[in-house]
């Protein structure tokens, strides 16, 4: 059996679905120890049963990443089951797609607090951990961080700034030997687009979607598998995974 993050502590935000549950998934079949994040504890409660069926050690966390405190409390528990962190993986999101004008401002402020905000308090508060393992942040970006599309102002206004926090986490924090990998996803099969309220925006992404064959969180987690198992000195630092149908 290959195990190489045998004895690594990881925790994932957002693993009550989509690609946060695929990267679990995969981290705790490569031996992590796993520490599930999201606010809707029973969705974890079930995905907990089948990782210790598997056989993995893990610690289901109830967390809203918008709340500070909680981001802290939820570190300080990891610290204090299992002692260290290895990985953190920044996968809790909202893609709330629709027009600038008359734009829906709740909506606006869901997503900075939660894709940008949310992402940075999780990694302030797990960083002085990541130090002392030399491990890794994990953030779950956007082929929507590089080109942003017709309604995706606000989220690509995140996801922009998730690579901008990212870069400048990287030139603070290589010297101190933790690895802050940024990985850019394209279409993939989620919740995500689910809760947008705009029809327009969610019928027009919704049948780009149909059209193409979506990545799935499986192809997305191996990746991430891949760049937090390379040898100390290398770095993945940036990593855009697409689907081959997409624009
Ligand atoms: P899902 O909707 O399936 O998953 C989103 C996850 O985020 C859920 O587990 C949700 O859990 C969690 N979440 C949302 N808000 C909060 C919060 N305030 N606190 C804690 N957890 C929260 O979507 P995806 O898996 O697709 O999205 C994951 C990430 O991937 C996002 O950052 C998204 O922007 C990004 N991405 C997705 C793409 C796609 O096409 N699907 C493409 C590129 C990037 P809960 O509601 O239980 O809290």
């Amino acid at each position: 059996l290959n195990l190489p993050l045998a004895g690594k502590v990881a925790l994932v935000t957002g693993a009550s679905s989509g690609i946060g549950q695929g990267t679990a998934r995969a981290l705790a079949q490569s031996g992590a120890i796993i520490v599930i994040a999201a606010r809707r504890i029973e969705k974890l409660a079930v995905f907990e049963k089948e990782l210790v069926a598997q056989g993995s050690t893990v610690l289901s966390i109830e967390l809203d990443v918008t709340l500070p405190a909680n981001c802290e409390e939820a570190i300080n528990s990891v610290i204090e089951k299992f002692g260290r962190l290895d990985i953190l993986v920044n996968s809790a999101g909202l893609m709330l797609l629709g027009p600038v004008q008359d734009g829906n401002l709740k909506e606006w402020a869901e997503q900075i607090n939660t894709n940008l905000l949310g992402l940075m308090y999780m990694t302030r508060f797990a960083l002085p951990h990541l130090i002392e393992t030399r491990g890794a942040v994990v953030q779950i970006s956007s082929t929507a961080s590089r080109a942003a599309n017709l309604n995706g102002g606000i989220y690509s206004g995140t996801k922009w700034g998730v690579n901008g926090f990212s870069e400048g986490l990287r030139k603070e924090v290589s010297s101190k030997g933790v690895k802050v990998i940024v990985i850019e996803p394209g279409v993939a099969q989620t919740e995500l687009r689910q809760h947008i309220t705009d029809e327009a925006a969610k019928k027009s992404i919704d049948t780009a979607a149909a059209k193409m064959r979506q990545l799935q969180p499986a192809d997305i987690a191996e990746t991430i598998v891949f760049a937090v198992t390379r040898p100390d000195h290398v770095l993945i630092s940036e990593l855009l995974i697409r689907p081959l149908d997409q624009d």
